[in-house]
């Protein structure tokens, strides 16, 4: 992933005419914190913090808990965070933590205690007008208390806007879980009318998770012409040519449910959604879903990253030069960290807005960042890819 970033970067300064110097300052994080985390048990974990660009505001970033976690992936989510925020057009900069640890090994009070001390191990470097983490893969609200909590302890701060992805209770926003998915309806409907598509659309979803669920049911609830005809999670999925209900899948899904064997619809992998005939490819689970080894099979028109870096870098260049859209991450799913700023500023402000006063927000932020990338994709002959990162450059660069 940290390739195709770098790789995209490097193309959108060369077309931007950017010095080699100017390029290398867009790609180079400003700070990375490595250090070890050591339970009572003795149990350790490597864990880490990059703080990629600060031009814009304070670095803004998930951590995340995972075993495949490593400096590199934590670089590459980092730098995609700066470009992010810069597209969406808020005062945020970019960064990202990890531990290497699988979460699910551990026990409620290591869990806890591995939180805490990820916050003790970094507090002097991040807080409201520093750094501002928020939960990623495998970490959620009860683990952003816990750190905000230990923050809190540690300096005194008691703004909450330390972090975001806190409960509600503990000075969350409204909105938040529903924020990325919500977001990607958003941008691609915005595509839509800019693409004069005005018919009834089909798509498929892969990784029936937080996004990918939210984008189907705000899809359903706001565009009852799109239908959702397959959906994948870990364990493959189902398709079901005249379609499914988003509401049934999710909860089947929330019930404990693989999606592999729901029952109704014909059983598929992962492999044969990427290869499904419909005008919109949804990719809402993992990393470099789509590579240069299955870019041939897809057959939509369209591919929404609501991901980090689903589609690689091959892969994107293949889609391009066949004339297929791909709606870039940092477009497609910022309205996370959108909603995950509107919550600071919340905190800031000693405020707690209604649901539909966030959304609203929301819908702002995404339909002029939209515009700006579609517009400058228009005048300047680019992708979609392309354009969000110029757009995002001309913020960035110094
Ligand atoms: P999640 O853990 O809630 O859901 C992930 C889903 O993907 C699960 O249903 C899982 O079963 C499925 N999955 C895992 N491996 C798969 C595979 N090989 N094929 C198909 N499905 C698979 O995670 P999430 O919060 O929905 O995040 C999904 C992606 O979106 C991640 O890349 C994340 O970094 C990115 N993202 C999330 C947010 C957010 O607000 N949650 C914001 C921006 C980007």
């Amino acid at each position: 992933m940290l390739e195709t970033a770098v790789a995209l970067i490097k193309d959108t300064g060369k077309k931007l005419n950017l010095s080699d110097e100017q390029i290398a300052d867009l790609i180079a994080p400003d700070t990375e914190h490595n250090f070890e985390i050591e339970l009572k048990s003795g149990k350790k974990f490597q864990a880490y913090r990059v703080q990629h660009s600060n031009k814009l505001g304070p670095y803004k970033g998930g951590i995340r808990f995972h075993p495949n976690v490593d400096l590199n992936e934590v670089r590459a989510l980092a730098t995609l965070m700066s470009f992010k925020t810069a597209v969406a057009g808020l005062p945020m900069g970019g960064g990202k933590g990890g531990v290497v640890v699988n979460p699910k090994e551990l026990t409620k009070a290591e869990l806890e205690e591995l939180s805490r001390k990820y916050v003790r191990g970094l507090h002097q470097h991040i807080g409201p007008d520093k750094d501002v983490p928020a939960p990623d893969v495998n970490t959620n609200a009860q683990i952003i208390d816990w750190m905000v909590d230990e923050f809190e302890q540690l300096t005194g701060d008691k703004s909450k806007a330390s972090f975001t992805g806190k409960s509600i209770d503990n000075g969350g926003s409204l909105g938040r879980d529903a924020a990325t998915g919500r977001g990607g309806v958003i941008v691609l409907r915005e595509l839509l009318n800019k693409l004069s598509i005005n018919k009834p659309i089909t798509y498929a979803v892969q990784g029936w998770g937080n996004v990918g669920s939210f984008f189907a049911l705000v899809a359903k609830a706001e565009h009852d012409d799109w239908k959702l005809v397959a959906a994948t999670d870990s364990s493959g999925g189902v398709y079901n040519k005249t379609g499914f209900s988003a509401k049934s899948l999710d909860e089947y899904k929330k019930s404990g449910g693989k999606l592999a064997g729901f029952k109704i619809g014909q059983k598929i992998s992962n492999e044969d959604l990427i290869g499904l005939d419909v005008d919109v490819l949804v990719l809402a689970a993992l990393e470099d879903a789509v590579t240069k080894d299955n870019a041939g099979q897809v057959r939509a028109k369209i591919i929404l990253e609501l991901a980090n870096g689903p589609v690689s870098y091959d892969a994107y260049k293949t889609l391009s030069a066949v004339g297929k859209t791909v709606v870039p991450d940092i477009l497609a799913n910022a309205g996370g960290v959108i909603v995950s700023y509107l919550e600071w500023l919340q905190n800031k402000n000693e405020e707690h807005w209604p649901e539909d006063k966030v959304n609203r927000a929301l819908e702002n932020y995404l339909v002029k960042a939209t515009d700006q990338v579609y517009e400058a994709s228009k005048k300047q002959n680019m992708t979609l890819t392309e354009a969000a990162f110029a757009v995002a450059t001309a913020r960035l660069v110094v």
